[in-house]
């Protein structure tokens, strides 16, 4: 099976973040046909495994993640999603397609050091994300794990573009919810009210001097279901948290907690501050990053991104190994992912595929 006939397969057959039955059962397949060992991970990823020379405690992961998103496709395709509603809006079948034509690869000419891992990863646009499940199995004990290696679609990059980020690229996610409870009542007495609407609007206000070049702090949900003369007893609040740095992010979660205490001896409310804690950020080794850019630069062309807010589990691997995330061009037609539109170009698979199968290779 071709890496394109493989991605359109998948593409037909979207299904969403930890319910991937079908195409855990079809990648096994595919491998299957191209003997190539594989097993169950994180219930409905895949782990392929190939043994080259050498030390085979060796070891190098190739990730793609496998889920799609509730959306209705509207391109069009002859092999648009035929399951209503799910649709591979993200890419993550180009992803899975470039992966399995890399194994594919290297299977065929076995020229290369150690055990190269096939990561197909569920579940990575829901939390806790698929990344920390499979982490959670530890399937790489005992191996050296000299790198993790994935790629995500870009359609700001032509195809034939690589995008790079040395270090911090993209940022943890964490979410705020905050319950401001007090005395609610009539609002023109106020000697018998704690003012909960008051005490959440100080909160907003101060969280968001929180904001700085490191950090993003938002609320974008605040429910006060008052009236004009009736103070709630709660008022409800959520919001989005991101960082490039493990500690600040550590830092800024007391920090919110420190603000909501101050308010609460201000106004004689009880807040009560839950963080769900996201995904770590993407820290992009040195090394790695430098041999994604020699082999991108040799082939292809090599574009410096700058770090984003957006998040992505592969977080998770970063904080394990050295681990490198890079940019696949997929053309500005395209079409903004986690649309109903998205269409990425196809010959970025080749593209994927002899990077990846060049950076399995050669990985020091
Ligand atoms: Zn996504
Ligand atoms: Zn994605």
């Amino acid at each position: 099976m071709s890496p394109i006939e493989f991605r359109r397969e998948l593409h037909r057959h979207p299904e969403l973040s930890f319910a991937e039955h079908c195409t855990a059962e079809f990648i096994e397949s595919a491998l299957a046909g191209e003997g190539i060992a594989c097993r169950r991970i994180a219930q409905t990823g895949v782990l392929a495994v190939l043994e080259g020379r050498g030390d085979t405690k060796r070891a190098v992961v190739l990730r793609a993640d496998i889920d799609a998103l509730p959306i209705t496709e509207s391109t069009g395709l002859e092999y648009a999603s035929e399951n209503e509603g799910v649709m591979h809006a993200c890419g993550h079948d180009m992803h899975a397609a470039v992966l399995f034509g890399a194994l594919q690869k290297l299977n065929a000419e076995r020229n290369f050091e150690g055990t190269i891992f096939g990561l197909f990863q569920p579940g990575e646009e829901c939390t806790p994300g698929g990344a920390s499940m499979v982490l959670a199995e530890r399937p790489f004990d005992g191996y050296d794990v000299v790198a993790v290696i994935g790629n995500h679609t870009d359609s700001t990059l032509e195809v034939g573009q690589i995008g790079v980020c040395e270090g911090p690229f993209m940022a943890s996610n964490d979410e705020l919810r905050f319950y401001v409870r007090g005395r609610g009542g009539h609002g023109a007495m106020r000697d018998k009210i704690d003012d909960t609407v008051a005490a959440a609007a100080n909160i907003v206000t101060r969280v968001n001097c929180l904001n700085d070049s490191d950090l993003v702090l938002s609320i974008g949900k605040v429910v006060a279901d008052g009236a004009t003369n009736i103070i709630p007893d709660t008022v409800y609040m959520e919001g989005t948290m991101r960082t490039f740095d493990q500690q600040l992010r550590e830092s800024i979660w007391a920090e919110v907690e420190a603000v909501a205490a101050d308010v609460d001896r201000h106004f004689g409310t009880t807040t009560e501050v839950v963080v769900g804690h996201g995904y770590p950020s993407v820290i992009n080794d040195g090394v790695l990053t430098d041999l994604v850019r020699g082999i991108a630069a040799e082939k292809f062309e090599v574009v410096e991104l700058a770090r984003r807010y957006t998040a992505e589990d592969f977080g998770f691997y970063t904080t394990c190994y050295p681990s490198v995330f890079y940019r696949l061009g997929v053309g500005a037609a395209a079409g903004r992912s986690h649309t109903s539109t998205f269409a990425p170009d196809e010959r970025a698979i080749a593209v994927g595929i002899e990077l990846m199968t060049e950076l399995a290779v050669k990985v020091k």
